[in-house]
């Protein structure tokens, strides 16, 4: 069995295994895909000290690093099942397998919400975009739309605002679901259009990059056409924690919920990153949780039971 295992290979799990073995301790990583959402990323540009990166770059690095030290790194491993117990929790992978192990940090990580229509996997990281705070700046001087009137939709069109020229949010209820405040500040923006009611139906482009959206007026049925140069889908980021719902509480929108140390309402189970509670999904962020959930299942190992 392992001291500690860490399942999911992203940013959060990179880090807490390097943490986990510069103790010395038996260190294991399961991940279905390591590298996790940095793979789909292309310029990186807020990962603090490297002035700029690329997506595979950065998981080629997480990975080497991991692998400098006496780290069991298994690859296409997706967990099932979360088994708590006294001495030992197991965890059940889809192919058969079970590992078990005295501390636990899940990392699984989350997904965007995708609006599945035609262009838009064509030109993710050619125009459209998931993450505000990651490409933003990217779209300096530009027009672009925000797709999703909830909250993150309306902080990303208020957010955006400020850096590209024009922003056109669209929502597909008659009206946008985001807390009245923020709503008010969108409606006092000079460069800001709201359209509801509308169903995005296409994402347009030259071959290269977005050059527009289609969308479907819901009330008269007519079909619009927007020109723009970016598109910042905003309907939801969903955490990769199905597998957990009967073992570990989860929060109302299916993240786990963690403490300040990291640990979940399971004993011997910590979580970091993107499937957690924390605020804010970043790379930066995502380390600096992994580094302190290992520490915190260090802590647990080393008051819970003989060496
Ligand atoms: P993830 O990176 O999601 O990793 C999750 C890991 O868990 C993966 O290895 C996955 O395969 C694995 N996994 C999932 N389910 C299971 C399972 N059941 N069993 C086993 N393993 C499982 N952030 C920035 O800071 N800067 C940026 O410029 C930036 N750009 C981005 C661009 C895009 C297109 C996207 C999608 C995200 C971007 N982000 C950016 C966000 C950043 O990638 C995430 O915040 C970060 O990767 C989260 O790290 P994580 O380790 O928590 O999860």
């Amino acid at each position: 069995p392992f001291d500690m295992l860490i399942v999911g290979g992203g940013p959060a799990g990179a880090a807490a295994a390097i943490y986990a073995a510069r103790k010395g301790i038996r260190t294991g990583v399961a991940a279905e895909r390591f590298g996790g959402q940095v793979l789909d990323t292309m310029a990186i540009e807020n990962f603090i000290s490297v002035k700029e990166t690329e997506g595979p770059r950065l998981a080629a690095e997480l990975q080497q690093h991991v692998q400098s030290y006496d780290v069991d790194l298994m690859n296409l491993q997706r967990a099932e099942k979360l088994i708590p117990g006294k001495e030992f929790i197991e965890v059940q992978f889809a192919n058969g397998a079970a590992l078990k192990a005295r501390s636990v940090v899940i990392s699984t990580g989350a997904r965007w919400r995708q609006m599945n229509v035609p262009g838009e996997n064509e030109y993710r990281n050619k125009g459209v975009a998931y993450c505000p705070h990651c490409d933003g700046p990217l779209f300096k001087g530009k027009r672009v739309a925000v797709i999703g009137g909830g909250n993150s939709g309306v902080e990303a069109a208020i957010d955006l605002a400020g850096i590209v020229s024009h922003v056109t949010l669209i929502e597909f209820d008659a009206q946008l679901r985001a807390d009245a405040v923020l709503q008010r500040k969108l409606h006092s923006l000079a460069n800001v259009k709201v359209i509801t009611s509308a169903q995005t139906t296409e994402v347009t482009g030259d071959g290269q990059k977005v050059d527009g959206l289609i969308y479907k007026d819901r009330k008269s049925g007519e079909t619009q056409t927007i020109e723009l140069e970016g598109i910042f889908v905003q309907i939801g980021l969903l955490p990769n924690s199905e597998w957990l719902k009967d073992t570990v509480k989860l929060s109302a929108r299916g993240e786990i919920e963690v403490d300040a140390r990291g640990q979940t309402s399971v004993p011997g189970v910590f979580a970091a990153g993107d499937v957690t509670t924390v605020p804010y999904k970043q790379i930066v962020i995502a380390m600096g949780e992994g580094s302190k959930a290992a520490l915190s299942a260090f802590d647990y190992l080393i008051r819970s039971s003989a060496p």
